[in-house]
């Protein structure tokens, strides 16, 4: 019996803002370089978005921490 570090049913992606230029949400990705988060995330999902990334676009709509 084989057992790795993924679950049944799941794999290891790149958040979509590695190749910033080809993600919906790449103005999110690091100011300084692509993404380099892995998520886990159900096999049959082809994109997702890091919790950082969401994290940052969700400060940058809702500008609470302006000044
Ligand atoms: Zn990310």
């Amino acid at each position: 019996m084989t057992k790795d570090n993924k679950r049944k049913g799941m794999k290891t992606i790149k958040c979509m803002n590695h190749d910033p230029e080809n993600s919906k949400w790449g103005e999110y990705a690091p100011e300084d370089g692509p993404c380099l988060e892995t998520m886990d995330v159900d096999e049959r999902t082809d994109r997702a978005l890091c919790w950082r990334c969401t994290s940052r676009s969700v400060s940058m709509v809702k500008s609470f921490r302006a000044d």
